[in-house]
């Protein structure tokens, strides 16, 4: 086994991987870095330089100790024939950037201490400056970047693949209660994180025609023409580990045009025409489609993802070239993993790459592309399961449609293999769906292809095999397995929960984030009362500085002392934020009749955007600016109950947001979350769950212990059981004050008196109630009372947060990392030595 190597506090480096001055890990060397880059690079003095200017200087300084290590990790992968794992992902959202590089270099007070000699802003405010790059939607994005982080600080040599939108997810602001969405340009200051290889840049055709032509030994072959290309462009991200050397990337594709443009139209005098393919080419990574989990069948969408795809294999076959091995040890050099169909187009594409381009035979091919690829399933809803119209994909890829017509073909004959005349078993697995307008399924293609496919939660890989391929899984049962998601612990808490690290220090050794495992050290401290105390006191810590966001961004007062009951996730109907604001409401209600037995003075704090396109989903928003709108200007209220929507949520705020939580809201209807991400950081950060059975949920509850998680709402198969005879109406008298409760919605009294605008709202959950909020609405309410009882017993509430934390290790992104390395990805750590001994 190879060893792990922590990167000692002034490690040296070999000259031949650049200037010492540029390495150096002292608060001195650092000053000294970012003078240099403020002169050299932003071309300013350090007299007068601004907040931004500062950023950028430490940033660049910052970088420059990465180049290192990027470098270090390059030559070797180069130089050697260790496999490398290929994260394909159309989203990767990585948030800031600085200061989890400073973490993971052991900078944080060095840059503090930098700062400090220029005399100007803190590191919290030159922190606060950076623009995220928001590459993503939300938990899928997110996965992927905890990923490519803990590949890297476990030292396995990776690449993550994806696209470099130009305009990412929307910024959200609020006006009158609505959203509303504004561009995101998170390029406009200059982005120092990416590096740019344009030497390296690759091209992709679109559109045309294929044709057959004889080869030299007169066997018949396919060649695609294609009507365009485009080119990509790499972009860089390095992704350091913590505290080693191994120095991974996120590498982006940007598109360009071929040309710069038409000459031929140009000297015709048709200028428009002549920039017309360079406008279409950089469309490709113009922007990111902001619906989260729902498909759209759009024509862009499909040249995305082949863009990037393409691109992606491509560049892996170049580097295999570069180590001198042949294309037939593709498997053996690159496993892929598709996070999601987004990138399912890569079988087809590599086959085309394989068969067409390097000449292999189909068989030879097919054995590789299945060696290499591995599928991970991300949702069962049908809205979310990608499917391409025929005819508009073989417009777009025709020599991809009929590679797929080939694979189905050869898939449907083993079917009938292993049964005999079950024409409607080939009707449901076959790729192209047959009924009405012909498709691909996307999904259909990657379970095909694939070596492994995993669900992301127990319970949800469960229902993969047992609801969603069914049929899959009787035919190749082991193929289907699961990892359970993580998050990172280094981001998740030592970076956005700085009091908490601090104290994990103390207790655990200062290297507990490398060894999440420790965290279970903290459970005979859990009945510790001076412990117990330490821990409140970091957690008001991190309450009063969400409640200056929260008073910075919407004027609303909150009382850090306060039970801050919190529930931030993409805007959905299956995640039920309507649920949580009615249950605000009843609560409310309760205050004004003077029921008040039991109740604690709670804060509820919602965020989260909703896509553009999705009217229910933005008229729940402006429900919960309705309600927090009339309940925080009523008198009666006497600090029981606030309410806050917090706008804009994002990673950073995200950073803000987890640490500071009590309660941690997870409702979502059984069995429709896949496994949920935002769940596993509350319960890191200490807060005790509200949940459902759903996602991993189950295995929160499972590891934490059931005392320490509010339980409620039928399960899966209750709510299968619920489905075929549900009549909502009948439940409303079942929840004392419901009737009143939707009777005020209706006629105004949390819209000024409006009694149209929330009809719909209530009408959708009356009368349809698809994800059967009053079904569970009686249960959530006797759980929200046992979280206020516990709540009133601080020490019992404190042994409970305590014992989350401790036993919440194994939603680190470190153990499901781990866990595809073994089982998927057959890969081993590959510590990078940098040409000198590190102990
Ligand atoms: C973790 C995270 C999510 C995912 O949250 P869920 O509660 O799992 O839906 C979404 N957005 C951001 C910014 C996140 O950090």
């Amino acid at each position: 086994m190879v060893s792990s190597s922590p990167v000692p506090h002034g490690i040296p480096v070999p000259a031949s991987y650049g200037d010492p001055q540029r390495n150096g890990l002292t608060a001195n060397d650092l000053f000294d870095g970012m003078a240099e880059h403020l002169f050299y690079t932003l071309g300013t003095r350090a007299e007068g330089a601004s907040v931004h200017d500062l950023y950028m200087a430490l940033s660049h300084a910052v970088r420059d100790r990465l180049m290192t290590r990027h470098l270090a990790t390059k030559d070797q992968l180069r130089a050697g024939s260790a496999k490398v794992v290929a994260y394909f992902s159309a989203e990767f959202l990585i948030g800031p950037q600085l200061g989890n590089n400073l973490l993971m270099l052991g900078m944080q007070a060095e840059a503090a201490e930098a700062l400090r000699r220029f005399g100007g802003p803190g590191l919290d405010q030159v922190l606060d400056v950076e623009e995220e790059p928001g590459l993503g939607n939300g938990g899928l994005g997110r996965l992927a970047a905890c990923y490519l982080e803990s590949l890297a600080s476990l030292e396995f040599p990776a690449s993550g693949y994806g696209i470099r939108y130009e305009f990412g997810i929307f910024d959200q602001a609020i006006r009158d209660g609505w959203q509303v969405e504004i561009t995101d340009k998170w390029l406009k200051g200059g982005w120092p994180w990416e590096l740019v290889y344009p030497a390296q840049s690759v091209s992709v055709g679109f559109g045309g025609h294929v044709e057959s032509y004889g080869d030299e030994q007169g066997a018949e072959r396919r060649r695609w023409l294609p009507a365009h290309r485009a080119l990509g462009v790499p972009h860089d991200v390095p992704v350091l580990g913590y505290r080693v050397n191994s120095c991974d990337r996120i590498r982006l594709w940007r598109a360009v045009a071929a040309e710069s443009f038409d000459v031929h139209a140009f000297n015709e005098g048709d200028f428009q025409r002549a920039v017309q393919e360079k406008v279409a080419s950089e469309t490709l990574s113009k922007v990111l489609y902001p619906n989260d989990g729902t498909d759209q069948g759009k024509r862009l969408r499909l040249e995305q993802q082949h863009f990037f795809v393409s691109c992606s294999l491509q560049d892996m076959l170049r580097t295999l070239a570069l180590r001198g091995a042949p294309v037939q040890s593709f498997a053996e050099h690159w496993t892929v993993q598709l996070n999601d169909t987004h990138p399912s187009i890569a079988v087809a594409e590599l086959m085309r790459l394989l068969v067409d381009e390097h000449r292999l035979g189909w068989d030879e091919a097919w054995t590789i592309t299945t060696a290499s690829i591995a599928y991970t399933n991300h949702t069962l809803l049908p809205e979310a399961l990608e499917r391409w119209e025929v005819g508009l994909f073989g417009s777009l890829l025709p020599r991809h449609l009929e590679i797929i017509y080939e694979i189905n073909a050869r898939f449907l004959q083993q079917v009938r293999l292993h049964a005999p005349g079950d024409l409607d078993l080939l009707r449901r697995v076959s790729i192209i769906h047959e009924d009405g307008t012909k498709a691909v399924r996307m999904a259909h293609l990657a379970t095909v292809a694939a070596h492994h496919v995993n669900g992301v939660a127990a319970l949800h890989s469960q229902l993969v095999k047992t609801d969603l391929f069914p049929d899959f899984a009787a035919l190749w049962p082991g193929k289907f397995t699961n990892v359970t998601n993580g998050v990172t612990p280094r981001r998740w808490l030592a970076l956005a929960n700085p009091p908490l690290a601090r104290l994990l220090g103390e207790t655990l050794g200062d290297d507990w984030p490398a060894h999440i495992e420790r965290l279970r050290q903290l459970e005979p401290l859990a009945t510790d009362s001076g412990f117990q105390q330490r821990w409140a006191a970091c957690k008001l810590a991190c309450k009063r500085r969400l409640a200056g966001v929260i008073a910075e961004q919407s004027q609303v007062l909150v009382d850090p002392t306060s039970l801050f009951d919190i529930q931030v996730k993409r805007i959905h109907e299956y995640k039920r934020q309507h649920l949580n604001a009615l249950q605000v409401v009843l609560q409310y209600l309760r205050i004004k009749h003077g029921e008040t037995e039991g109740m604690v003075p709670r804060t509820v704090i919602f965020g989260g955007k909703a896509a553009p396109g999705y009217w229910m989903a933005k008229l729940i928003i402006r429900f919960i600016s309705g309600i927090a709108e009339t309940i925080n200007a009523d008198p009666d209220n006497r600090g029981l109950l606030r309410v806050a929507f917090l706008a804009d949520y994002n990673v950073k705020l995200g950073e803000r947001v987890y640490p500071a939580a009590d309660l941690s809201e997870q409702i979502s209807t059984a069995g429709l979350e896949a496994s949920g991400t935002g769940n596993m950081k509350f319960a890191l950060n200490g807060a005790l769950t509200i949940g459902t059975l759903d996602g991993a949920n189950v295995e929160i509850r499972q590891q934490v212990g059931t005392d320490n998680f509010f339980l409620f709402g039928h399960t899966t198969e209750q709510i299968a059981e619920l489905r075929s005879d549900y009549r909502p109406w009948e439940w409303v008298e079942k929840v004392p004050l419901l009737r009143e409760a939707l009777d005020l919605i209706e006629r105004g009294h949390f819209s000024n008196g409006d009694g149209e605008l929330f009809r719909p709202l209530v009408q959708n959950i009356v009368g349809r109630d698809s994800y059967f909020l009053l079904a569970d609405l009686p249960d959530y309410l006797v759980s929200q009372n046992d979280a206020s009882r516990l709540w009133a017993d601080p020490s019992a509430w404190q042994r409970a947060s305590i014992l989350n934390t401790a036993r919440s290790g194994y939603f680190s992104s470190d153990r499901a990392i781990r866990e595809y390395a073994e089982r998927v990805w057959g890969v081993e750590p590959l510590p990078v030595a940098m040409g000198c001994e590190v102990s």
